[in-house]
């Protein structure tokens, strides 16, 4: 099955969107496919990994033992916009020691710590919006493994950038893709280090809550 993000999730509100109390697939952009972003985040998934080989070789900024990578493509007025982050608070200190051999040039690195800005994070049309999220501590479906605050995670990081450029650029986007997989650090016996190269990873339990929300266009 395709992973899809933003969409078609059932977690919360029965496949409603918390903001517009629409059913989901009535959004513009009802989800968003990984399709599009799969080479770019193989490719920084191999500047990821590089990084950390060289980490375990000498002194460098530590890579969190699991994180999120992400990477998005999005198309506005006939421009293309390349974008990669991790989750988490390591980005401002891991992405810019990232070789960024392979990854097509003008790739933008996201190095926020968060995209929640004074507790509102940012809609498709750029319009900035209070998330309404439920955690493990209200609802016995969500899983406190699975749950991080929201802003902090790699698609959340993505997303709010393309909207940020494309309101700036007086445009809606007209195409985007995202994908995300993990990065995890699991040191075994002999030293060697295992990294998951799993497929397309499926959104955490906030992320579904959230990006439906990212996705909907009504302002606050
Ligand atoms: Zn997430
Ligand atoms: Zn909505």
């Amino acid at each position: 099955m395709t992973t899809l993000y933003g969409g078609s999730d059932s977690l919360i509100n029965h496949g409603r969107c918390a903001r517009c109390e629409q059913p989901i697939d009535r959004h513009k952009v009802p989800y968003i496919r990984p399709d599009g972003s799969a080479a770019l985040l193989d490719s920084f998934k191999d500047a990821v990994y590089r990084l950390a080989r060289s980490v375990l070789q000498k002194s460098g900024p530590a890579l969190p033992p699991a994180t999120m990578m992400g990477a998005a493509v999005a198309s506005f007025k006939s421009q293309k916009m390349l974008y990669v982050t991790i989750s988490g608070d390591s980005a401002g200190k891991i992405l810019p020691n990232i070789d960024r051999k392979g990854l097509p040039k003008e790739t933008i690195f996201v190095q926020d710590t968060t995209v929640l800005v004074n507790g509102k994070l940012l809609g498709i049309k750029g319009q900035p919006f209070t998330p309404a999220v439920l955690s493990w501590r209200d609802s016995a479906d969500i899983r406190q493994e699975r749950y991080f605050t929201p802003g902090q995670c790699a698609a959340q990081k993505l997303l709010s950038q393309i909207f940020t450029t494309t309101k700036q650029r007086g445009a809606a986007p007209e195409c985007i893709s995202l994908a995300e997989t993990f990065f995890r650090d699991y040191p075994s016996d002999s030293g060697k280090r295992i990294w998951d190269t799993a497929d397309f990873a499926e959104s955490c339990d906030t992320c579904k809550q959230v990006l439906p929300q990212m996705l909907c266009d009504l302002a606050d």
